[in-house]
């Protein structure tokens, strides 16, 4: 259910600043502008509902900002990084550190049991053993999944799958989680139960969520909801009746952070990205594949 917990302006902090984001996709002759000009701040430890129709751009808003896809024009800035200057591997590294992903498919590996599922990510960053699966049970216990951990994807139901999916998102404790109509595929109840689920962890952890939907119901769950309408963003409403921020570019954000994205950039030079070998591409795009181009 929506927890309201009401945050004053000056408390909020810039996690995404958009300007002017642009997006055209070329196909032959034609050109499809699937984000016209789009200019939004996301704050940190807020929950977003990105609400359009199907086609409105959604899906790629949320690419943009995972760093699968460069926007034609205009810029996005991440703590106080602009995106666009990141390489490729920065950009994965970017991901694997700061995001975690939820998709109305869920995206499991049909091949592992719920609890490898869930350990993926830490993999990725290798993390020993031992400590992978300590805190993925910890994870699959939040989701109320203990006794499903050695079951395949197949051997779950949808919900449940769904389950392992937000564990797994979450594992990481990324600042951001982005759900791309994580209950698309769900019934009313579970619709419900899922959403508690996800808004809930994230609240608890005051991590950023941004949900993309076309369901209206789902909107009550979030802080502010932007509305998308042919690419363009047609109305924000804030839940909290703070008043909204069209294009909030007046904060800072924390130094510290900064730093930390720096770490980020000087470990994508180094060997992180490098050591990761064959499994992190494998896997980053397995749980990337949201239909980017990357
Ligand atoms: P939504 O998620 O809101 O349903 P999308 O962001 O997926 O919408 O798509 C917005 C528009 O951009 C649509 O018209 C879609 O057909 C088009 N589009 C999306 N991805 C591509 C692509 N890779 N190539 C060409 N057109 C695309
Ligand atoms: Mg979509």
């Amino acid at each position: 259910m929506f927890l309201g917990r009401p945050k004053g302006r000056g408390e909020l902090e810039p996690l995404f600043v958009l300007t002017n984001v642009r997006k055209v996709y070329k196909m032959g002759e034609e050109r499809i502008i699937a984000l016209d000009d789009i200019s939004v701040t996301f704050d940190k430890g807020r929950i977003y509902c990105l609400l359009g129709k199907s086609g409105s751009g959604k899906s790629t808003l949320l690419n943009m900002l995972a760093g699968l896809e460069k926007p034609s024009g205009g810029s996005i800035v991440f703590r106080g990084k602009p995106l666009e200057k990141l390489s490729e591997k920065q950009l994965a590294l970017y991901r694997q550190k700061y995001i975690g992903f939820v998709f109305q498919s869920y995206n499991l590996l049909p091949t592992l049991t719920a609890l490898e599922n869930v350990t993926l990510p830490l993999i990725f960053r290798k993390i020993p053993k031992k400590v992978r699966n300590k805190r993925a049970r910890s994870m699959l216990k939040d989701v109320g999944l203990t006794n499903r951990s050695k079951h395949k994807p197949s051997e779950l139901s949808g919900g449940q799958q769904q389950r392992v999916s937000i564990a797994r998102a979450f594992i990481n404790d990324p600042s951001v989680i982005f759900a791309d109509e994580p209950t698309g595929n769900l019934d009313t109840k579970t619709t419900f139960e899922m959403m508690d689920l996800i808004t809930g962890i994230a609240r608890k952890s005051e991590q950023t969520l941004v949900i993309v939907t076309h369901n209206t119901e789902l909107s009550r769950y979030a802080d502010q909801v932007i509305h998308i309408r042919d690419g363009l963003i047609e109305k924000i409403v804030d839940n909290n009746e703070t008043p909204a921020e069209p294009d909030g570019n007046e904060a800072d954000g924390d130094a510290a952070d900064k730093n930390e994205l720096d770490a980020v950039e000087s470990e994508g030079n180094e060997a992180d990205i490098n050591n990761t070998g064959a499994n992190e591409t494998e896997g980053a795009s397995d749980m990337n594949t949201n239909g980017g181009d990357v």
